[in-house]
């Protein structure tokens, strides 16, 4: 058994087929968590969790990219990666971060988690007042969210795009603050082997998916990086409908592919494929609080 602990088949991707994703998931008996984006795609991921009895969950979140106001551009659309797959494009509005309604959301059951929420830094503005502002901004954001998490003893479900120092720096402090009461993921991890140590020391797990099939030159090799953390420290994820991994064959990513995500794992590690899906699995029942 396995468990995609990160597939959005709440986004637009899986508009037309969701469930039949989703049962196709749990035919191969891989369970999945669905983290929102904004305040639509997290009340999607509740709605859909809803419908399934058991191996179907939510997390419900900002994500810091939504804060940013952004317009697809046309050359863009015109391009032909985007008509393959279309919904790597999408507008962000400049969201608001509203507490009460998404912990209004995070009254069902099916909700898992606080996430995806976080830090990213990618595309953040050029000049130094700006960019100050931008970083504070996010930071701010992510602090009402790991209120709301310590409020409701979820764990957190977390994006760190080349901001890690500024990460492990904020949930320090919090985890002092809070008695050590934070949990939770760095989702799709590419920080370095000696942040993953600091954060594992700070109570944090790391989630894998298809980005550890490619070696980015401004990222720490992912071999190097899975085999320095401890195996009760991961999870699995995809990342989906993104980073489809290369054995897939496909274009959109979904849950059932997080096999391949195992074998890589495993590969990394020198230990069996069977050994990484069980304790993998172990691993994201006892953090998210999965029954059975
Ligand atoms: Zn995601």
């Amino acid at each position: 058994m396995y468990i995609d602990t990160h597939g959005h088949v709440n986004f637009n991707a899986f508009k037309d087929d969701g469930k039949e994703v989703l049962d196709r998931a749990l035919k191969l008996n891989t369970w999945v968590i669905m983290p929102g984006s904004q305040l639509t795609t997290s009340a999607r991921a509740v709605e859909l969790a809803q419908e399934y009895a058991e191996g179907v969950y939510a997390a419900v979140g900002l994500h810091p990219i939504h804060l940013d106001k952004r317009e697809v551009d046309v050359q863009e659309v015109q391009s032909e990666e985007v008509r393959e797959r279309p919904w790597m494009l999408f507008e962000t509005r400049g969201e608001e971060f509203l507490y009460e309604e998404y912990k209004r959301l995070a009254q069902s059951k099916k909700v898992v988690a606080i996430g995806e929420v976080g830090l990213d830094y990618y595309h953040q503005p050029s000049s130094q007042g700006k960019r100050k502002e931008y970083r504070e901004r996010q930071k701010n954001v992510l602090n009402q969210q790991i209120d709301l998490a310590l409020e409701l003893d979820l764990p957190l479900i977390l994006h760190c795009r080349v901001a890690h120092q500024d990460m492990i720096a904020l949930l320090r402090e919090r985890q002092d603050k809070s008695g050590g009461k934070l949990r939770g993921v760095m989702h799709s991890y590419t920080g370095t082997s000696e942040q993953a140590q600091e954060l594992a020391e700070l109570g944090f797990s790391f989630g894998f998916n298809g980005l550890i099939f490619k070696d980015v030159p401004a990222l720490p090799p992912p071999s190097e990086v899975i085999s320095s953390i401890p195996s009760d420290r991961i999870v699995l994820e995809t990342d989906s409908p993104y980073l489809v991994p290369p054995k897939a064959g496909v274009e959109r990513n979904e849950p059932a592919f997080v096999r391949f995500v195992a074998e890589e794992i495993a590969r990394a590690k020198g230990i069996s494929v069977e050994e990484i899906a069980s304790v993998t699995t172990a691993n994201a029942k006892a953090l998210f609080s999965l029954s059975p």
